[in-house]
């Protein structure tokens, strides 16, 4: 059972007279259809939805961006102290998910990119305090 979302229709419209399901009744005006010009909603599955975000992620992250002022979050998610140096792990959480930048505080060296939390988790464990 999928949760379905009411969406503005986009008008004008012609649907099947939902009277006589386009057989032709009085209603219809004995068209088999209806012209819809007030506004209207149709029921679309959340499934579906989610499915064309997932499916056009790049578009819609820049539409996001460019008409609600919205970006990533990027925040220090915690502080490893190893024997190696002192690492931030910064993570960028987005409506595509997260990723981690893992950056030496201390040294010159290159950041690490985890997009994967267990490749993350891994690493914290390989590291002695
Ligand atoms: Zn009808």
């Amino acid at each position: 059972m999928s949760k379905r979302i009411m969406l503005p229709a986009t008008l004008p419209a012609e649907i099947t007279c939902p009277i006589c399901d386009g057989n032709k009744c009085k209603v219809c005006d004995k068209t088999g259809a209806i012209k819809l010009k007030v506004d209207a909603r149709v029921p679309i599955q959340r499934a579906d939805i989610v499915k064309y975000i997932v499916e056009n992620l790049s578009t819609i992250s820049r539409e996001i961006s460019r008409m609600y002022n919205l970006t990533p979050q990027i925040g220090t998610s915690e502080i490893v102290d190893t024997e190696h140096g002192v690492y931030e792990v910064v993570q960028v959480s987005s409506v595509g998910g997260v990723c981690w930048i893992v950056w030496n505080t201390r040294e010159l060296e290159p950041p690490m990119y985890y997009t994967d939390y267990q490749k993350l988790t891994k690493w914290k464990g390989g590291q002695s305090v």
